[in-house]
């Protein structure tokens, strides 16, 4: 196997992590045919104003600030939880909101969720912290998730469980519909406008109006299936295309683990490539919200599609496997794991791409080192390397380029592969929900398309709920300065 190491501290990606060729199994490819489904009628479920399909930390910033803009919301999801990846994918790390120089510019949402767990379910570095770059702080922080080129940066490790509980919480006080075990089948498209979806359940197959529907599925299950153009290309240095299942490992000493890595980088190293000859693909762990437990976010698997449910198979039941045989091979010679047990294998399958939406607009690469807010800016991402300033996230990446009465947000935004990897991290997923849902119950208000929304409105209702953006002069003044270096 050809294991592939993403390139050292590249200025074009945060993280370099190691990258397993999944060795796809052959497909038998059978000529079955097809089969023709009859035409029926349906029972219509309910009707409202804006319907969020799925509850991933982008459907539920969506709902919440949906129903905060007076509009009456439906959130569909189809396992029991809210949080998507980020409590059933167990990607409790959540990454960074602040950026090189310590500002915190991913808030809103994101700050009112995170100020919801109690101080037990979060660990990260006190505020006071952020940006710092005292060696010995980032040293610190490096091993635990929270500095980066020096920088000490507020991305924090917390329970997937209170996640789940406070975004529940936060849905259910804004009066959001919120119904689990759905699971959403087809849009029901008009005339070039999606009026809703047709989705099953235990109760049968269903449909559901909206004037507005948000697609949070992560995978664009819905703007693909009602038409929409999707761009599906990845950046392979990238660890953005690859999937695993993560786990959790219980009764291990992190902090042992840690001492151990940093302090004995000999043994360390020989420790890693002895599990890589033994395990082929081997993974490292990270820490959690709790030393005692520890979280594996890989071996990243390449060259499967999330589209396809002989690939999704494949890849937990090798994931499911690599637990146990990191299990055995962990507690013999890791220090800190010599009492470790499985803890939990995540309940949803991580997968990081699929398709991207092809928007009115797309953030690209070329973009990164301008600077300066668009004109639509819905909200601020920090860059992957402090080469590059602070990025502008513009509303048109939410808005399909032709389909209406649907906007996107999550993973599945409109951009190129390189950018994806940042803009699909938990973070930018709840600026992008926040914005999206927030647009949604304007064009209900308004009774306008999504894409003909006024932006100074969407933009005023985003600040007054506490979201980062340039204040206007600051973006006029930014543009025209880009405008100079053009
Ligand atoms: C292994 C791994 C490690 C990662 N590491 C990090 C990290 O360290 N830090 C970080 O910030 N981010 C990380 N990410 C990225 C991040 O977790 C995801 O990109 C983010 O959760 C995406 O949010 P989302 O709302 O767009 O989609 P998701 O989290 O995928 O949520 C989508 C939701 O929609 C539901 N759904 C899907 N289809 C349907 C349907 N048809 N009908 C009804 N419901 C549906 C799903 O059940 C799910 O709840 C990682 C991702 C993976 C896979």
């Amino acid at each position: 196997m050809n294991r592939r190491q993403t390139p050292e501290r590249s200025d074009e990606r945060l993280l370099s992590s190691e990258i397993f060729p999944g060795e796809r199994a052959p497909r038998e490819h059978l000529a079955l045919g097809s089969w023709h489904e009859a035409a029926r009628e349906l029972p219509v479920y309910r009707r409202c104003d804006v319907l969020v399909v799925g509850g991933g930390p982008s459907g539920t910033a969506a709902a919440v600030a949906a129903a905060r803009a007076g509009a009456q919301v439906v959130l569909l999801e189809r396992y029991n939880h809210l949080g998507g990846l980020s409590t059933g994918g167990l990607v409790l790390w959540i990454d960074r909101m602040t950026d090189w120089e310590g500002r915190h510019v991913i808030r809103g949402f994101a700050e009112q969720i995170l100020d919801r767990l109690p101080a037990e379910a979060i660990a990260g570095p006190a505020r006071d912290e952020w940006g710092s770059r005292d060696a010995a702080r980032a040293a610190h922080w490096s091993q635990r998730t929270a500095a980066y080129h020096g920088v000490v940066t507020w991305s924090p490790t917390i329970d997937p469980e209170r996640l789940k509980l406070a975004s529940q919480d936060l849905v259910l006080e804004q009066k959001v519909h919120l119904v689990y075990h759905c699971w959403a089948a087809m849009p029901i498209v008009e005339g070039g406008s999606v009026r809703g979806v047709v989705f099953e359940s235990k109760a049968g197959r269903q449909a559901l109006f909206a004037r507005v529907v948000v697609d949070a599925t992560g995978d664009g299950d819905l703007f693909a299936r009602a038409g929409a153009a999707c761009d599906t290309d990845i950046e392979r240095d990238d660890i953005h295309h690859c999937m695993n299942t993560a786990w959790l490992f219980g009764g291990v000493d992190m902090e042992r683990w840690l001492e151990f890595k940093a302090g004995q980088p000999t043994q360390f190293a020989e420790f890693m490539s002895r599990g890589r000859d033994q395990l082929r693909y081997f993974e490292r762990p990270f820490v959690s919200w709790r030393n005692d437990i520890a979280l594996f976010m890989g071996p990243r698997q390449s060259g499967y599609s999330a589209l396809d449910p002989d690939d999704q198979t494949e890849v937990e039941i090798r994931s499911h496997k690599l637990m146990a045989q990191h299990l055995d091979y962990y507690r013999t010679h890791a220090p800190g794991f010599d009492q470790a047990h499985l803890l939990q294998s995540a309940p949803q399958l991580g997968v990081r791409h699929s398709r991207r939406l092809v928007g009115v607009k797309k953030l690209v690469r070329a973009q990164w080192p301008a600077g300066g807010a668009l004109e639509d800016e819905i909200g601020v991402t920090p860059s992957v390397s402090p080469k590059f300033p602070n990025i502008s996230i513009p509303y048109g990446a939410l808005v399909p380029e032709a389909l209406n009465g649907l906007l996107a947000c999550g993973r599945h935004i409109s951009c190129d592969p390189n950018s994806h990897g940042f803009l699909r991290e938990i973070p930018q997923c709840w600026i992008t929900g926040q914005a999206a849902g927030t647009a949604a119950a304007l064009a209900v208000q308004r009774g306008v398309a999504p894409r003909a929304i006024d932006i100074a409105e969407l933009q005023s209702a985003l600040l007054a709920q506490g979201v980062y953006l340039r204040p206007a002069a600051r973006r006029a003044e930014a543009a025209a300065a880009q405008d100079r270096t053009t």
